[in-house]
């Protein structure tokens, strides 16, 4: 696991290209470091433009964060309903639910907002955000606190009066003073009104509002590619727009010692030894029973893909001969990540029970079945970030299409998955099992059709040429 300084080998780069700050007390937060030495991928490089951006940012989410006057008196003037336009510090409240890959990919979406925009990012802690991850921003807290005085703010949804659907629909886009807060409403029932929010004029609109709420359980970001006024900074950080995620969820995303003790102890007991490590992500929707057709799409797929041996099928006479002077076969490591353990139980089972083709050893492991997503449980929550972030451990991933588990890991990891898509019919097995993916990018599910210059309907996988639909879920878009 670890890179040994030596004649051809270069140390771990610890802050990852520039894109984390030095400085925070390694004891609060282990992973911050650590996270580069068990990595063999590296990943990709941030571009210095975005290295100096986000020191940028730290710096105004220090003057500007819970605890200082600036923050005291935004707080002041939210409670009392006024705006005052020239005021040097802006917010915007992130709003977490749904589950925690959902929760993540708002997360990041709102701090890239957060950045083109100049405003300080302050994340709901409801659903354990809270309890997950070290502060990312050295020396404040990116949690709202608990006297936030919009007392309701987690309830808010399609319908909120202050939402700037209603805004537009009651004429008040224009309306001076200000009001205090609006409510960016982007979750799947998001109506056009709402999903304005990617378009020039609307960012014109929302800009000089001190608050912003915002509610989107979605991975927004390539909307906000899709917005004129932004593309030009963009291009900045990102030159590699494929690399988003990558970069924002390693700059923000550090499990906390708890968790990061969850990551290692796996890693070191299970994964360091071997030559390989194949991640499969197998996720198992609400009651679905044990699945035949879906263990052969697994099997077929990796097979298929060469990231996993073929056995040899037969009475075992077949065996291959044991080589007198014992050599060492290569080795590989699955990891299986799903709630229900059968899937793991059945490869296991074939790999011990079959000799693999190539001469290979292949173990395979599960660190939980915890059998249903559930919801606001505390281990549950743990086990599954410990999860995610294993598989972006892995050199080769696997994953079930349409899951934002599986997006955050890949876009940690920096790794272009194989996806395993839904069958057509539920009881067949896809064909073509899995494909490459377009690129290791989360997939907006629920994205804008509107073209804001022609003010139509459009195709916007169509509109710029980094932003594609994504190939699990076809209206989603992606960038590539
Ligand atoms: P999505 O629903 O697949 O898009 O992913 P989410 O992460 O948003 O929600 C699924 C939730 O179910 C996770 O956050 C976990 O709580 C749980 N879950 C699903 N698959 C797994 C798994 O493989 N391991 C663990 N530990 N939890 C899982």
């Amino acid at each position: 696991r670890l890179l040994l300084t030596g004649q051809g080998m270069t140390t771990p780069d610890r802050l990852l290209g520039g894109l984390l700050a030095e400085g925070v007390d390694e004891k609060s937060c282990h992973s911050r470091y650590q996270s580069a030495m068990y990595r063999r991928n590296a990943g990709r490089k941030p571009s210095p433009y975005l290295a100096t951006k986000l020191r940028r940012h730290e710096a105004l989410q220090r003057r500007c964060g819970p605890g200082t006057a600036a923050y005291n008196n935004a707080v002041e003037q939210l409670r009392s309903g006024e705006n005052i336009g020239s005021s040097e510090c802006k917010y915007l409240v992130s709003i977490s639910y749904r589950g925690l890959g959902n929760r993540l990919l708002a997360a990041a979406s709102a701090f890239l907002y957060a950045v083109l925009t100049g405003r300080v990012l302050l994340v709901d802690p409801s659903n354990e955000m809270g309890e997950l991850f070290c502060e990312p921003f050295p020396d404040t807290t990116w949690l709202l606190p608990p006297d936030f005085p919009l007392v309701s703010y987690t309830n808010f949804s399609v319908g909120t009066a202050e939402s700037y659907r209603n805004m537009l629909k009651n004429n008040k886009v224009r309306d001076q003073p200000l009001p205090a807060f609006a409510y960016i409403h982007l979750d799947h029932d998001a109506t056009k009104q709402d999903q304005l929010f990617f378009c020039d004029e609307d960012q014109r609109h929302l800009r000089d509002i001190q608050w912003l709420v915002m509610r989107t359980d979605n991975y927004i970001v390539p909307g906000l590619f899709l917005v004129t006024g932004f593309q030009e900074e963009l291009d900045m950080l990102f030159p590699e727009p494929d690399t988003a995620f990558h970069h924002l969820g390693r700059y923000l995303f550090h499990p906390n010692n708890r968790i990061w003790g969850l990551v290692t102890r796996y890693y070191d007991a299970y994964l360091a030894a071997v030559d390989q490590r194949v991640g499969i992500q197998v996720r198992v929707f609400g009651i679905q029973p044990e699945s035949p057709e879906l263990l052969e799409q697994i099997t077929k797929c990796t097979q298929k893909e060469n990231l996993l041996p073929e056995v040899i099928l037969g009475t075992g006479t077949e065996e291959p001969a044991i080589v007198a002077a014992r050599k060492p076969p290569l080795s590989k490591a699955v990891l299986v990540t799903s709630l229900k353990s059968w899937y793991y139980e059945k490869i296991k089972s074939m790999y011990w029970e079959h000799a693999t083709a190539t001469g290979e050893a292949v173990g395979v492991h599960q660190p939980s079945h915890e059998e249903y997503q559930r919801f606001g449980a505390k281990s549950h929550d743990a086990k599954a970030w410990a999860e995610i972030y294993l598989l972006s451990l892995t050199d080769v991933l696997v994953t079930s299409g349409w899951s934002t588990f599986g997006y955050v890991a890949q876009g940690l990891g920096g790794l272009t998955p194989w996806v395993m898509y839904k069958p057509d019919n539920g009881s067949t097995v896809a064909d073509p099992p899995c494909g490459r993916d377009i690129s290791m990018e989360p997939c907006f599910h629920a994205p804008p059709f509107y073209d804001c210059r022609l003010k139509r309907g459009a195709d916007t996988g169509k509109i710029v040429p980094h932003v594609r639909h994504c190939k699990d879920v076809s209206w989603g878009l992606k960038l590539v």
